[in-house]
């Protein structure tokens, strides 16, 4: 956001996000749920919308929709109804989408995000359940329509116009991602469209209580597109208000190639949806007990992950947010402690500060990761034991991450072992100081600094096995003698 849009005005946004749930079967027939099959393969009367078929709800989406509204700590409703949303489009047979209106299956959640190292509150206003529509797919002059999508159970998550910058918009979207991910109700890969998004955005003049006219950018389907769009509108609106110009309220479309939004329809062609309750659906009733049931069955969520590392294991926040950010992650973390339960700390900074980055270069995820928890463990226990220095083993590391052979291996192969004999390493300091009489001279003049000079010698003359300490101390003692 470029400084005059920040000292002039408040950036309000609020997002829509679709999430697909990855039930075995349809929201309201028993059609699999199936990524890239044979168009129209997955299609029986009920989602064909032929007449006399009847919907009936799909107690696994009630029940994962229950969870993610759960986890999001949102109040679920022990009544919600599902309501006719009606417009026209090819890929929606009925003529009109399944969904919840006035009575939504949730209401009142948020999601926490850290934006700048501050935590900031995300309200979540409404999450409701409704079922997606087929897919129009236009080749050339012709279009066809493949309706295996339609009738996939989705959530709908509206928050809170809570959100002041495009990075916050990325952050609430990573974190709903990864929330979905720990409870395994959706993927929620957004390059999969399992994670659809629009993005409500306005200014305000800076301090004002008032909002701004929104506009609209709807279907973005990557982080990265979500972000760059809400900074281009964000120049856009501050340009036009600067002129004492009004913003349209409108939906657009954003053109990643071209990096702008630019209008799809105007408020005057809005739709107008005439919802209506659905007269084929019962009524969504829900027990306190079933709630509590459905509380009771929740993993550890990323937030309490992130609060559980800093108290039990004193992990920094910061650390501790790297790895709760990723489920796989954090199982890979806890099962390395589990393994070696004295040294969390070393084990997170091994994790955080070389294997994600090695992973990174190669484009792996941890769950492809070559180095295993058993390697760290042993790796880290070396150091510890001081069997090799901090510095020998980012070697041994390196050499497990290529070849995936043990670090004691390793180790032992190499000859890496430290040196840890103070005769040893007394010879070779002796040596040194023997054909370095300038700079021993110097240090005795006064020049401490020079200590550095000679710890670096020992180490070279070592191959950077002598033991640090060690060899302080000892060039402490001798030159200081
Ligand atoms: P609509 O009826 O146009 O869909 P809603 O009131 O239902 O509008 O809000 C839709 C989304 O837009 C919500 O996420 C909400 O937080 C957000 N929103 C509402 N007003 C504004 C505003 N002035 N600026 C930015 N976002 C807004
Ligand atoms: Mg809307
Ligand atoms: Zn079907």
């Amino acid at each position: 956001m470029s400084v005059v849009v920040k000292e002039e005005f408040d950036v309000v946004i609020g997002l829509e996000t679709h999430v697909q749930m990855t039930t075995k079967t349809k929201c309201f027939c028993s059609c699999k749920v199936e990524f890239g099959a044979e168009p129209n393969t997955n299609v029986c009367p009920v989602c064909l919308a032929l007449p006399g078929s009847l919907p009936v709800l799909n107690k696994k989406a009630l029940e994962y929709a229950i969870k993610a509204a759960l986890a999001l700590n949102c109040k679920v409703h022990e009544l919600s109804i599902f309501a006719r949303k009606n417009y026209f489009y090819p890929d929606l047979p009925k003529g009109y989408q399944i969904s919840q209106y006035d009575k939504p299956l949730a209401t009142d959640g948020y999601i926490d995000i850290k934006v700048d190292g501050k935590t900031q509150r995300v309200r979540i206003h409404r999450l409701h359940m409704e079922e997606d529509a087929g897919k129009t797919i236009h080749e050339g002059k012709k279009s066809y329509v493949d309706l295996n999508r339609a009738g996939t159970p989705l959530m709908e998550i509206v928050t809170e116009p809570d959100i002041t910058s495009a990075v916050g918009a990325r952050l609430y979207l990573e974190k709903l991602r990864n929330i979905m991910r720990y409870i395994e109700v959706s993927d929620a890969d957004m390059e999969k469209g399992q994670l659809r998004c629009d993005v409500n955005i306005s200014l305000k003049p800076k301090g004002s209580e008032k909002l701004g006219t929104k506009v609209e950018i709807k279907n973005l389907n990557s982080f990265r597109f979500v972000q760059k769009a809400i900074e281009y509108e964000i120049e856009r609106q501050a340009k036009l208000l600067k002129k004492g110009e009004e913003i349209a309220q409108e939906t657009r479309l954003f053109d990643p190639s071209s990096g702008k939004t630019y209008t799809m329809r105007t408020k005057e062609e809005a739709h107008d949806y005439r919802y209506f309750p659905d007269p084929d659906l019962l009524p969504v009733r829900i027990t306190v007990k079933q709630i509590e049931e459905i509380k009771k069955s929740l993993p550890e969520l990323p937030d309490e992950k992130e609060k559980r590392y800093v108290e039990q294991y004193g992990l920094t926040e910061y650390d501790a947010g790297v790895l709760v950010a990723d489920k796989d992650l954090a199982l890979f973390f806890e099962e390395t402690v589990r393994l070696y339960e004295k040294n969390p700390k070393a084990i997170a900074n091994w994790i955080i500060n070389e294997l994600l980055g090695r992973l990174n270069d190669k484009g792996l995820d941890i769950t492809q990761s070559p180095v295993k928890p058993e390697h760290i463990v042993e790796l880290v226990k070396l150091i510890d034991k001081k069997v090799i220095s901090g510095k020998i083993a980012k070697e041994v590391f390196n050499e497990v991450f290529e070849t995936q052979k043990s670090p004691k291996q390793i180790v032992e192969e190499k000859g890496l072992k430290q040196i840890t004999n103070p005769e040893e390493i007394r010879g070779i300091i002796e040596e040194i100081i023997k054909n370095n009489p300038k700079e021993v001279e110097k240090y005795k003049a006064g020049n401490t600094k020079l200590i550095g000079f000679f710890v670096g010698q020992v180490m070279k003359a070592t191959k950077g096995k002598a033991n640090p300490q060690l060899v302080n101390k000892l060039l402490q003692e001798i030159l200081n003698g």
